[in-house]
C-alpha cells in the first residue's frame, strides 16, 4: 500500500487564471440593485460553462497595499497573508463570449462589506479581477415541474434559469425580495406561478404552505444560510431526492463572506444532505 501524501508533500495546484477586466457600464437598476458590465481582453481567462447559476469569485485587494494583478497568491500566502485579496462570490447574470463581457447584478445591502459598497461607487474604467466560472445547476427540459426558492442574492441565477426554460415549462417561484421595485424577472414560461414575500420567515412559510403536486420537482433553493437550512427540512418532509436538489447558502447574517466560507467546514455552515 502506498502511503498517502501529507498536505506538505502534495504538488501545489496551479494557480487559477485571473481575468483582469475593466468596468464598461454601471447601471443603477434600482437603489438596491446595481448591474455592472465588465470586459476586455482579460476575458479569455474566464472559463465559461453551461450552468445557469454560473458564478465567479471577485478578488478585492486593499488599495493601501499597492498590489497589481495578477496577484501572486502563493507568495502572498507565504510572505504577507495580511495583504491577500478578499474574495466575494457573484452570479454571472449574462456572458457574451464574442464581445468579451460579463454582467453581474449586485445587491446593495447597506454600507457594510466590500463588494456591495464597491458596486455602489465603481465607475467605468475601473479594474476588476475575476476567477471562475463555477456552477452546477441548469433546469432540465424534461423536469415534471420546477420549484425555485430564492432571496435577493439568488434572483440573478433564477432569472437565468427562467430564460433557459422551454416555453412549456411549469413551476413555482417563491422569492423573498423586500422592496417591490426590486422584484424584477425576465418573461416567465406561461405555466409558472410567482409568489413574492418580504422576509425569510414568510419565505419558509410559503414553502411550507405550497400546494405540492404529486410529481417530484427539480428544485433550486438558495439564499440566507439559516433560512436555507429550515427549507431543506421542509423539502425533506416532501421526500425530494437529493439528486433533484440544488441547494446552498449564498450568505449568512452577521458573517462577512470570508467567515461564511470558512464556516462551511464546521457544523454551523453545513446544509444537511
Ligand atoms: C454562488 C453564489 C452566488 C451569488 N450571487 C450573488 C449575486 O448575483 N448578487 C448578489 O448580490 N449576491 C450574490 N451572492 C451573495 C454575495 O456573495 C454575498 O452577499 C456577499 O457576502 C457580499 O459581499 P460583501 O462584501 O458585500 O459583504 P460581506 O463583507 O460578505 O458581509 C458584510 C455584512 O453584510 C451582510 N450581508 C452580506 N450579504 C448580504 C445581503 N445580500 N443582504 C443583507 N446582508 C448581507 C453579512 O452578513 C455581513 O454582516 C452570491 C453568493 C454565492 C455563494
Amino acid at each position: 500500500m502506498t502511503a498517502s501524501a501529507t498536505p506538505d508533500q502534495r504538488p501545489a495546484r496551479p494557480p487559477k487564471p485571473q481575468a483582469i477586466l475593466s468596468v464598461q457600464a454601471v447601471e443603477e437598476i434600482t437603489p438596491n440593485l446595481i448591474r455592472i458590465t465588465a470586459g476586455g481582453e482579460g476575458f479569455d481567462a474566464i472559463s465559461n460553462n453551461d450552468a445557469t447559476d454560473k458564478y465567479v469569485k471577485i478578488m478585492f485587494a486593499d488599495p493601501q497595499h499597492g498590489l497589481t494583478p495578477p496577484y501572486d497568491l502563493a507568495d502572498l500566502r507565504e510572505n504577507a497573508p495580511e495583504k491577500l485579496p478578499r474574495n466575494r462570490t457573484y452570479t454571472v447574470r449574462e456572458i457574451n463570449e464574442a464581445e468579451k463581457w460579463v454582467k453581474i447584478d449586485f445587491v446593495v445591502h447597506g454600507d457594510e462589506g466590500i463588494a456591495g459598497p464597491w458596486a455602489k461607487s465603481t465607475q467605468v474604467g475601473d479594474q476588476v479581477v475575476l476567477v471562475g466560472a463555477g456552477g452546477k445547476y441548469a433546469p432540465e427540459a424534461d423536469a415534471s415541474w420546477h420549484l425555485l426558492i430564492a432571496d435577493h442574492t439568488a434572483i440573478p441565477a433564477v432569472s437565468s434559469a427562467l430564460e433557459a426554460m422551454p416555453a412549456e415549462a411549469t413551476g413555482v417561484l417563491l422569492a423573498n425580495v423586500e422592496h417591490a421595485e426590486d422584484r424584477l424577472l425576465p418573461e416567465l414560461p406561461a405555466g409558472f406561478d410567482v409568489t413574492w414575500v418580504d422576509s425569510d420567515e414568510a419565505l419558509i412559510a410559503a414553502v411550507r404552505e405550497l400546494d405540492w403536486p404529486e410529481a417530484t420537482p427539480q428544485v433550486f433553493a438558495h439564499g440566507e444560510r439559516e433560512t436555507i437550512k429550515t427549507i431543506r427540512k421542509v423539502l425533506k418532509d416532501h421526500e425530494v431526492p437529493r439528486e433533484a436538489l440544488s441547494i446552498s447558502a449564498y450568505w449568512a447574517h452577521g458573517r462577512a463572506e470570508d467567515q461564511f466560507q470558512a464556516e462551511k467546514r464546521e457544523p454551523i455552515g453545513k446544509i444537511e444532505d
